[in-house]
């Protein structure tokens, strides 16, 4: 028998009415609070600070999720995971299927779950944060709970081995952006090799993020699905130096993406910093996290400061400062031109760090590092700053006070302002688009640069951006060299 029009009508509005009475339980639920080492035992070992959420804690904030019409917090995910979706699997106790959702369009889950700045992304476009003026569903802990859920069960979701197609593609570096690239690349049938400068594979993500906030075991295990998929990975080559774009092009390469980041420190220029003691966050974090200097017994240890003082206020800056911290510094702080309300750094960093004991010395500028007969820094002289109407980057303009100069003591000092593309790429490609700050000019659809063969994305186009854009770039890069390769009928030959 036919269900007549006002049948209908009445079932749908019996099933508005249960969504809506089930709704208001939901957005009666607090935000899932993450559980953490407490600070005092942190703030000596290298061990993740955030535990990660367990089943029951997964399930009850999947529960938050209103299911809407209109998921306004998938537009603030630069690469579109279904958001919903893979809660409403957490929320059904299907973790391996929110597992697989979310792989569909991001690679590194795991990596992303921990570090992306959800809360300028898709939690900021949350229904509640938006229209409820409440906290958001807690999307990135719940994608970190699928992503581990997945690494530490004996099921896994097996990477989808691809035929080959015999065309040889390149990337260049091996942050995010390049794995992301290769991933959707070897999808596609391509035979992807990724070269990278440095000896271990991930870029910053391994050599810059901390294992305290991204272990290495999460990252690696990202890479190795990678490898099952069929990406090679070359290590310490150096492309423009180990080989050249020529060369590998004589060897079959038909395309190239280039994700070499920005891994050029910035400095300020002011007396005294080429001091024994005064490192780049580059330089310090590379040799804690990828070369065993935080060992006295090391070849070459880094040094052990007492009062250390990281300049800038960025996350490089809070791992610089949270590192130092836990290699034995009494007193570890940052010194920051802005006010803390500035500062890039993610707010679940600065409020780690806060409680860690690290201290805030806002709104000052070192304007000269003084130093001991042996040349080592021991002191710095810095200067108060206030807050002026915004500049061209949004933010309020800091100007120094004059005469409010004074001195601290320190003995170690990481400079954190920044970073610059390595120029070696643009000099061995002199006919490559540049801006004038060295990034590599692209078409922003499809990462294709000035030359037709080469494509960019990540820090070298952005500057110093996010993971989840270099990813985005990756993605959107790998969809052009695919479109590239089917335009000009390239071939394995
Ligand atoms: P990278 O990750 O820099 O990788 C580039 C790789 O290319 C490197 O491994 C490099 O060795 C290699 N390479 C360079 N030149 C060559 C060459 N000629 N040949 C071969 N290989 C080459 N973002 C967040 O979203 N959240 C965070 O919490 C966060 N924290 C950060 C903490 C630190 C300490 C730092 C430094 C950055 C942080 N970022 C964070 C920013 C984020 O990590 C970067 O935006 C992102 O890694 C850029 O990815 P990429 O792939 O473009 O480059
Ligand atoms: Fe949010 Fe990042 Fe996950 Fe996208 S990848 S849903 S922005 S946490």
């Amino acid at each position: 028998m036919e269900t007549s029009k006002s049948e209908i009508n009445k079932q749908l509005w019996r099933e508005e009415l249960r969504k809506s009475a089930k709704n208001s339980q939901r957005v009666k639920r607090e935000r899932v609070i993450m559980p953490e080492q407490a600070p005092i035992e942190r703030a000596s070992n290298n061990k993740e600070v955030n535990l990660g959420l367990n089943i029951e804690q997964a399930v009850a904030e999947a529960f938050r999720c209103l299911d809407c019409l209109d998921p306004t917090c998938i537009k603030g995910c630069p690469v579109n995971v279904d958001i919903p979706k893979f809660i409403k699997h957490i929320e059904a106790r299907q973790f391996m299927a929110a597992a697989k959702t979310i792989k569909e369009t991001n690679s590194l889950p795991a990596v992303c779950g921990r570090v992306c700045p959800q809360e300028i992304q898709c939690e900021l476009n949350c229904f509640y944060t938006q229209k409820l003026k409440k906290p958001a569903v807690a999307i990135g802990y719940l994608e970190r709970f699928a992503a581990d859920y997945e690494r530490e069960s004996d099921e896994k979701i097996n990477p989808q081995i691809n035929v080959s197609n015999g065309i040889k593609m390149a990337i260049v570096g091996s942050g995010p952006a390049g794995l992301a690239a290769a991933g959707d690349l070897i999808k596609h049938g391509y035979d992807v090799t990724v070269f990278e400068a440095l000896h271990e594979i991930g870029g910053v993500l391994k050599y810059g993020i901390p294992d305290f906030r991204l272990p290495n075991t999460v990252v690696d295990f990202e890479i190795d699905n990678l490898r099952k998929m069929g990406v090679l990975f070359e290590t310490n080559f150096l492309v423009g130096k180990t080989s050249d774009f020529d060369t590998l092009r004589d060897e079959g390469y038909k395309a190239f993406f280039i994700s070499s980041g920005a891994g050029l420190p910035n400095f300020m220029n002011i007396p005294g910093e080429n001091s024994t003691g005064v490192f780049s966050a580059n330089e310090y974090l590379t040799r804690v996290n990828l070369m065993g200097a935080a060992s006295p017994h090391s070849d070459t240890p880094v040094l052990f400061g007492h009062n250390v003082a990281v300049i800038g206020g960025g996350n490089t800056a809070m791992d610089s400062v949270r590192t130092a911290k836990r290699l034995g510094a009494k007193r570890a702080m940052i010194i920051y031109r802005r006010s803390i309300d500035e500062m890039p750094a993610r707010i679940e960093e600065i409020h780690h760090a806060q409680m860690e004991g690290i201290e805030f010395m806002c709104l000052h500028n070192p304007i000269e590092y003084l130093t001991d007969e042996n040349g080592r820094v021991n002191r710095m002289k810095v200067q108060k700053m206030k807050l002026e109407k915004p500049d061209e980057s949004g933010r309020r303009r800091p100007v120094a006070i004059e005469g409010s100069e004074f001195i601290i003591d320190v003995d170690m000092v990481i400079v954190s302002i920044g970073v610059s593309p390595n120029p070696l790429i643009a000099k061995v490609l002199p006919s490559l688009k540049i801006t004038a700050r060295e990034t590599i000019i692209v078409n922003p659809e499809t990462m294709q640069t000035s030359i037709p063969d080469i494509f960019a994305g990540g820090d070298i186009v952005r500057g110093g951006a996010t993971v989840i854009l270099a990813m985005g770039d990756g993605r959107l890069a790998a969809a052009g060299m695919h479109k590239y390769a089917e335009k000009y009928g390239l071939n394995s030959k």
